[in-house]
């Protein structure tokens, strides 16, 4: 590694592959710098979710997986972690969000941005090999007939999966033979532990490994945690602080930079982001941590008792059911044998009393007590499980904070704070329950304690017309410091209703765009 960059990237996820490709292409020399694993072989990746060791990221107990959960006061914050980031860990899925989220939030007015953006998705899709998902399995048809209920269209989504001929292995179908060779699609229901089969186009099987072959260069492992300028606004540039992410003994090593990009996903970016304030960088905005969203979505998880059910054959998610412009929902699942969330279920209640949902939860137990027994003992979850993903691009906001003892945790904001109660997510898990003969379940956090999960958090570093207003232009750049942006989920400036992966790409294409080439590599 060399002790200076052109650019140093701070995570590899979608906005930090995105830009990597883009600033070496521009002539830069780029660093990026990822705290998780670099995962280069099938088996890196865990068969099912029991893996712990493999599946989850908690290093302080020797969990060095890919799937990171963070609890905060008013919602739990599901991401990924490693090179290529939540791109590892995702469902594949990559819908455009509709009108509304172009016109709210808080970057309402400062573009056109649907049409501004309109070619950038069309270029995120051809990178990250978006397609039409061809099956229809068995959470489809029952999306399906779901759909036929409501009234509503369903379509097949459009993922990041190479299809091809199931298992076989074909030289690199996308970008001309300069990418890696991809192997179709085996149908696993696996994409959320990481893909053992070569189908998933993670960003380090396109914009990530390109990136490299321009000579950016990838560090795996560390976990940048200072960034100061050298001056008082960044013109001369930065120096990046970073320690090994595993171990007791930290290792510091530092780099030099003339730009920087935080790309570490909203639960990276925004808690560093508030610690820098304090210290090296204090002429970030102050409206640093607001506008924090969820796409105010629920998860539910709907166990059948027919056993002759079986969710878990097909990719992750295979469909989606367009409720309205604003209201969306699709069918998630686990490759068989991973039922590590039964072990966090609880029965499907509401109310804004803690004593009130608990009395609902043991009347609950109380009623049906066979119907809990069997869902709890069922042969195999995730089989025998629909998960459902509720999302709406009503806005209302939390605002990251670091409390006194220096943790980042969440306030209140505009609006109402998510809930774990939305009825029209509650009312379709009981069709659903009619649909397959099954009971709803959601995570005990949230019947116990009120607390939403979300696998898409967003924003805490918008954008806004000056630094009163937000902490980054409409052109993605840090408002009071040179050369520094913020690409990556916290940019995210209104609710997109829609899993955001591909919004995240596509706005970081565009700003990317923005930057002058220092010297022509195509
Ligand atoms: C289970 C699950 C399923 C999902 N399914 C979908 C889906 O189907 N479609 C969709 O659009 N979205 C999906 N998402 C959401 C999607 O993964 C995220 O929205 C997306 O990955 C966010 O991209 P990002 O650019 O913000 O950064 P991320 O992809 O989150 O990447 C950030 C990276 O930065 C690293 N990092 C953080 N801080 C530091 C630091 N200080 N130093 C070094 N490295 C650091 C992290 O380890 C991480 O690898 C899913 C998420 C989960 C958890
Ligand atoms: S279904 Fe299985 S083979 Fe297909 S992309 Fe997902 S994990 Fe890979």
């Amino acid at each position: 590694m060399e002790a200076s960059y052109d650019y140093v990237i701070i995570g590899s996820g979608f906005g930090g592959s995105v830009s990597a490709l883009r600033l070496s292409q521009k002539g830069y020399k780029v660093l990026v710098i990822e705290k998780g694993r670099w995962y280069q072989h099938a088996d890196d990746f865990p068969k099912s979710n029991w893996n712990l060791r493999k599946w989850m990221w908690l290093p302080t107990l020797g969990l060095k997986g890919i799937f990171k959960m963070t609890f905060y006061r008013h919602v739990v914050a599901l991401s990924g972690v490693g090179v290529g980031g939540g791109s590892l860990v995702y469902a594949n899925t990559l819908p455009v969000p509709k009108s509304p989220f172009f016109n709210s939030g808080h970057w309402a007015g400062l573009a056109d941005w649907e049409n501004d953006l309109k070619p950038h998705y069309e270029t995120a899709k051809k990178m990250l090999g978006a397609n039409a998902h061809p099956y229809m399995s068995k959470s489809d048809k029952v999306m399906q007939q779901l759909a036929k209920d409501e009234n509503a269209p369903f379509a097949k989504t459009d993922v990041a999966v190479y299809f091809g001929k199931p298992g076989e292995t074909v030289a690199d179908p996308y970008f001309g033979g300069d990418g890696p060779d991809r192997t179709g699609c085996v149908l696993c229901g696996g994409c959320m532990l990481g893909c053992r089969y070569n189908s998933k186009n993670t960003l380090d099987k396109n914009y990530l490994h390109l990136a490299q072959q321009l000579g950016a260069k990838i560090i795996a492992e560390k976990e940048v945690v200072d960034v100061v300028p050298l001056d008082s606004q960044g013109a001369h540039g930065y120096e990046i602080t970073f320690q090994n992410t595993f171990g007791w003994i930290k290792k510091t090593q530092k780099v030099k930079a003339k730009g920087i990009i935080f790309a570490g996903g909203v639960t990276g970016t925004v808690p560093l982001l508030l610690q820098l304030k304090k210290k090296s960088l204090p002429l970030l905005s102050d409206t640093l941590g607001n506008g924090v969203r969820t796409n105010s979505e629920s998860l539910i998880g709907v166990t059948t008792f027919d056993k002759t059910n079986d969710f878990s054959e097909g990719i992750a998610i295979g469909s989606i059911i367009h409720l309205d412009d604003q209201r969306h929902l699709e069918p998630v699942k686990y490759s068989a044998g991973s039922g590590f969330f039964r072990l966090l279920m609880a029965p499907m209640v509401s109310g804004s009393s803690f004593l009130g949902r608990l009395f609902s939860m043991i009347k609950d137990f109380v009623m049906h007590p066979i119907d809990n027994f069997r869902v709890f003992l069922v042969d195999d979850w995730s089989r025998r499980t629909q998960i459902l993903l509720y999302m709406e691009s009503i806005d209302s906001t939390l605002k990251m904070v670091t409390s006194k003892t220096g943790m980042t945790t969440t306030q209140k904001e505009n609006g109402p704070p998510p809930t774990a109660f939305n009825p029209k997510a509650q009312e379709l898990a009981k069709k659903t329950e009619a649909i397959i003969n099954g009971k709803s379940m959601v995570m005990n956090t949230e019947s116990l304690f009120g607390i939403p999960t979300t696998a898409h958090i967003l924003g805490g570093a918008c954008m806004g017309k000056d630094a009163t207003s937000g902490v980054i232009d409409k052109n993605n750049k840090v408002f009071n410091y040179e050369n520094m942006y913020v690409c990556d989920g916290s940019m995210i400036s209104a609710n997109p209703g829609v899993n955001p992966s591909l919004s995240i790409t596509a706005i970081t294409e565009r700003a990317m765009g923005l930057i002058s080439v220092k010297e022509c590599r195509t």
